[in-house]
């Protein structure tokens, strides 16, 4: 039995084909460029049988990218399954489930009626994520969709944490309010942090554990006893912390005053914020951690500044995350960043001694690749590395999803 997961972007679309007992990947692919006028779709695919294979193809929507996709999983020889029933569900990302979807859920028409509203939140996420549903749909009738929201995770966080201070009409009537993203990849490392704390003696329910989500989007979030209670990202993934290319945390009336400074329009602030800031915006050189570290150790200046605006403000959460919890126990590095820079996990630790984090540089500069502990014996504060695996978090949701829905209602159970 197979769980095949998707995430489809505004012109990509990723998939793993994932077994759902062993959780190894049996096929894994990413279509790219579809629907880009000046430039051609290419498919890099890979699996057990056929080995690794990359080609160029016309794909001008995700309907056709997601046929090519399906071609490959399913080809009499090469194909990763030989009869579509092996593929026990599709789960499917989706970046915003609003207030709405706070669960992984089975996707019929009402469910995809509700995420299509929800697209108001996210005009740029969830109408491609919506559109590889519905190929999977046309493709694959009958068989399971689930969908797995990127928001979810942060269901539990307070209203003291969530509400803006803006006038409330504007969250009852518009949904402003802090969502959160990368739930999944919270999620799944908060997972492994509770077991290596529990073999510390650390009991899931008091435990308070601070995770750091550092890709090219980063994100940072609170969670007490096991349930989110804050994160960076809010109504957007905007906001929080400096990324790639987004700005994070500003002060709000930066907007307008640049909305009235450059005579430009909301779509032209917009592209700043999100295109044109962060590393990228700071440095002048690159969105690309790699390039940044690189050229801040040969002395270009606003390369070391955009790292150290970068990691300032992730020490900056940890702080007020310890404070909202009432103390710490753990902060969890992932994703690019996290898993593989000694140097941001470093100057992001520096200074907290005072709460009792304490870094064991040896291990800091050597591990990488797998959930280990980098603080040293004495630290009251654990360090942890631990890689995200988003697919196979959401096919674990998937299954659940479809176990739950396939178990026979208690009220038609025999007495
Ligand atoms: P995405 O959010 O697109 O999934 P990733 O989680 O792959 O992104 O993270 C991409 C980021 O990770 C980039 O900024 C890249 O430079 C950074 N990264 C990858 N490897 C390293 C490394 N060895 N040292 C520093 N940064 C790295």
């Amino acid at each position: 039995m197979k769980i095949l997961v998707l995430n489809s972007g505004s012109s990509s679309l990723k998939y793993q084909l994932i077994d759902a007992h062993t959780e190894e990947v049996v096929a894994k692919g990413l279509a790219e460029c579809i629907g880009v006028a000046q430039r051609c779709g290419q498919i890099v695919a890979e699996t057990k049988l056929a080995g690794k294979i990359a080609f160029e193809t016309e794909m001008n929507n995700h309907d056709e990218a997601m046929d090519r996709v399906f071609a490959l999983l399913t080809d009499p020889e090469k194909g990763a399954v030989k009869r579509i029933d092996e593929i026990a569900a599709v789960g499917h990302r989706v970046v915003h489930g609003g207030e709405k979807f706070v669960q992984p859920t089975l996707i019929t028409d009402e469910v995809l009626a509700e995420v299509e509203k929800v697209s108001q939140l996210a005009p740029l996420h969830n109408p491609p994520n919506l559109a590889g549903i519905r190929a999977c749909m046309r493709l694959m009738p009958g068989i399971p969709q689930v969908a797995v929201f990127d928001t979810a995770f942060h269901a539990t966080i307070p209203d003291c944490a969530f509400i803006y201070a803006l006038p409330y009409d504007y969250y009852t009537a518009f949904g402003v309010r802090r969502y959160g993203f990368h739930g999944t990849s919270h999620q799944y490392v908060a997972g492994i942090a509770l077991d290596m704390l529990a073999k510390q003696g650390i009991a899931p329910e008091a435990s308070r554990i601070v995770t750091c989500h550092l890709g090219n989007g980063c994100s940072m979030t609170a969670i007490s006893g096991g349930r989110a209670v804050d994160t960076s990202m809010g109504l957007t993934p905007t906001e929080g912390l400096v990324m790639g290319t987004r700005s994070g945390d500003l002060d709000p009336a930066i907007l307008v005053y640049l909305a009235r400074r450059l005579d430009a329009p909301a779509s032209d602030i917009d592209r700043i914020i999100n295109k044109e800031s962060g590393l990228l915006g700071v440095s002048g050189l690159s969105s690309d951690m790699r390039d940044i570290e690189d050229a801040a150790s040969k002395g270009h200046a606003r390369a070391a500044l955009a790292l150290e605006v970068f990691c300032y403000r992730i020490r900056k959460y940890v702080g007020a995350y310890a404070a909202a919890m009432g103390g710490l126990d753990a902060i969890v590095f992932t994703a690019g960043i996290g898993e593989n820079s000694p140097v941001v996990r470093e100057r992001a630790c520096r200074h907290l001694g005072f709460l009792g984090v304490e870094l064991d540089e040896a291990k800091n500069a050597s591990e990488r690749g797998r959930a280990v502990d980098i603080a040293t014996a004495s630290s009251r504060v654990r360090v942890l590395l631990i890689p995200t695996n988003e697919e196979r978090m959401i096919a674990r949701e998937t299954m659940r999803v479809i176990a739950e829905s396939a178990a026979p209602s208690p009220l038609l159970m025999a007495p």
